[in-house]
């Protein structure tokens, strides 16, 4: 088949370790942030000028997936005081306030690459973190922190928060499969013992509804609660009569809105066809809690204090006062960083195109390849865990670090099989997802070669086989089954466009 004329090689972009720069330390004790540099106090009504005054550099702004809008650049401090005023809680006295403004502007610093595929540092979204009007209180928070973050080995932590532990904070792996850091593990957090449980009817038929829409098929007869967490949370759900029949807690409350189960710390009660949920706290559980925090500023806990609490073992210290870098792009994304696996995986993807390409019939140019220095780099770009190889999207792939990759089916099937899915990504939209990892597995394998005849019946993976799976074991069984499926369909319809 012809190959348009034109294919450039893929480009290769290596994710760079992202951290800003650390200078001072405030603290020379580690382990204990420094309750002396916390007792700041400013006073008055502040504006955005001299919030930028304080600012070490800017953040680049946009729009969270699937919505609208500019890039629009802001001051870091101007950020953390908007951030603030969306995450915190208005009336949570000065120290839980400063504790919060220091793990905003934490997790900023931590995650500047986070949508370098998009052309900005943080979107506007829950996915990142959500901007407000601020108000007094903020700007006086962000501005009496200023410049200040947490720091894990000398540069800004990956950290997290949320709204209320509910009485027991919980561990990040067990919310992102693969992250394993020391000061983020599941602990009882004293201060919530006065506050009810929160309550929630469901139908069966609506929790079905709900998780149809991230790609699970068949019909409900139950839920339950299969494994819980250290913290007592749920973990895993049985949900009988559903394909796959099972799913990990977080990917539950979030297929049933994030704002309506409040929590995975619930039990839940059937009754005929209804289930009764009663659980405690609001968010994932991770890290600082913010109900939390101003319970313990009421009692007079210092910001510092709050912090080494819910981050035990993290350093306080303070970033760059000035000289703000000129753009992130440039900083965080070096193009001609690490040439010689850059190359190697440059001339892997370009003869991939090429094989592929002249198989399909369809190419795709240019293909940007993102290798992921760790684990975390690839979870923040991708939302996938680290059994998921790679994410291949729109013209770019992201993989895991290569020597992770290089253990499973090995760098150059890793590859071969992402840019497949690239090539016919176009072609299979709106089909079950099985058929576009399907068809990618298969031609990065088999190449022009057309199976000889149908192989044996296997049932097709749902679309949350593949993007739900609760484990490595379960991913690697579905994307098995979805490429036996499709080169079933395949040797039937000699077309690999008219699989369905
Ligand atoms: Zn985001
Ligand atoms: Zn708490």
């Amino acid at each position: 088949m012809p190959v348009q004329g034109g294919v450039r090689a893929p480009a290769v972009i290596r994710v760079a370790a992202i951290l800003a720069a650390v200078t001072a330390l405030v603290s020379a004790q580690a382990g204990a942030p420094d309750a002396q540099a916390l007792r700041v106090e400013v006073e008055g009504d502040l504006t955005d000028t001299q919030l930028e005054a304080a600012s070490s550099r800017r953040i680049r702004l946009g729009p969270a997936a699937g919505s609208r809008g500019a890039v629009v650049e802001l001051p870091l401090e101007v950020y953390v005081a908007r951030v603030l005023a969306g995450e915190g809680s208005p009336r949570a006295a000065g120290a839980a306030q400063q504790a919060l403004a220091i793990a905003i502007r934490t997790f900023a610093l931590a995650n500047l690459g986070r949508h370098a595929r998009d052309g900005f540092d943080l979107c506007n979204g829950t996915h990142c973190q959500v901007p407000r009007a601020a108000t007094a209180a903020s700007r006086r928070s962000a501005l009496a922190t200023a410049g200040r973050v947490l720091t894990y080995a000398g540069a800004p932590a990956e950290l997290f928060y949320s709204a209320s532990c509910g009485g027991h904070s919980e561990s990040a792996g067990q919310v992102w499969p693969g992250i394993n850091h020391p000061y983020l593990q599941a602990a009882p957090d004293d201060v919530h013992d006065d506050e009810a449980p929160w309550r929630l009817v469901l139908t069966l038929d609506q929790v079905q509804r709900a998780l149809a829409g991230v790609g699970f098929e068949g019909r409900l007869r139950d839920v339950r609660v299969e494994e819980r967490s250290a913290s007592g949370r749920a973990a895993r759900l049985a949900v009988p009569g559903l394909s796959p029949n099972v799913i990990a807690g977080e990917p539950f409350r979030a297929a049933i809105g994030t704002t309506v189960l409040r929590s995975t710390a619930f039990a839940i009660e059937r009754r005929g066809t209804m289930l009764h949920f009663t659980g405690r706290g609001y968010g994932h559980g991770v890290g600082l809690c913010v109900i939390g925090a101003g319970r313990r500023a009421a009692r007079g806990e210092t910001a510092a204090e709050i912090l080494a609490r819910y981050y035990p073992g993290l350093v306080l210290a303070e970033v760059a006062g000035s000289g703000a870098p000129a753009s992130s792009a440039e900083r965080t994304v070096p193009r001609e960083a690490d040439p010689p696996p850059g190359t190697e995986i440059d001339r892997i993807a370009a003869a991939a195109h090429a094989s592929l390409s002249a198989v399909l019939g369809v190419s795709l140019a240019p293909i940007a390849v993102r290798v992921h220095d760790s684990i975390e780099s690839f979870r923040q770009a991708t939302g996938q865990p680290w059994w998921v190889t790679s994410v291949a999207e729109g013209t770019s792939i992201d993989l895991l670090p290569p020597a992770l990759v290089a253990q499973r089916d090995g760098l150059e099937s890793a590859i071969r099989t992402a840019v497949a899915e690239l090539l016919v990504g176009p072609a299979l939209a709106g089909r079950p997802r099985w058929v576009r990892v399907g068809a990618a597995r298969h031609f990065a394998r088999h190449g022009a070669r057309q199976p000889s005849e149908p192989g044996p019946e296997v049932r097709c993976p749902s679309d949350a086989e593949l993007t739900l799976a609760i484990s490595a074991a379960a991913q690697r069984a579905a994307e098995a089954r979805a490429e036996a499926c499709f080169a079933r369909a395949y040797a039937r319809t000699r077309n690999w466009r008219s699989v369905r």
